[in-house]
């Protein structure tokens, strides 16, 4: 007889849930990356690396993610040419640490 051996935990498949997860979540909702952690449990860290993919990824299901950008409180300097999505530390003009969050948005196409 053969023992069934327990399957070991596939991270690859965990992440594709995760994506699943974020994408039915803002889809025709927009959020912030926190407001997104909070909904799948997992760091806010962690939402930026599976936005930075589903960015990448997300046309293959006939849609796009809408980003708008980060923007300082104080002056409105809005953080437009950024390459990475995360929410930027300080103004580079007022040096304001206040600044509004990027929110991210799943657009279907029709
Ligand atoms: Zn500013």
């Amino acid at each position: 007889m053969k023992k069934k051996q327990k399957e070991p935990p596939a991270p690859i498949e965990r992440h594709e849930t995760i994506r699943r997860s974020i994408i039915s979540i803002i889809e025709g909702q927009t959020l912030s990356a926190k407001e997104i952690s909070g909904s799948v449990s997992i760091p806010e860290k962690e939402v930026y690396e599976h936005l930075e993919h589903i960015r990448k990824t997300v046309n293959t299901i006939d849609a796009h993610l809408v980003i708008t950008s980060a923007e300082c409180a104080k002056c409105g300097f809005v953080f437009r040419k950024r390459e990475r999505l995360k929410k930027p530390g300080k103004c580079p003009i007022c040096r304001s640490e206040f600044i509004h969050e990027p929110l991210f948005l799943i657009k279907k196409a029709l």
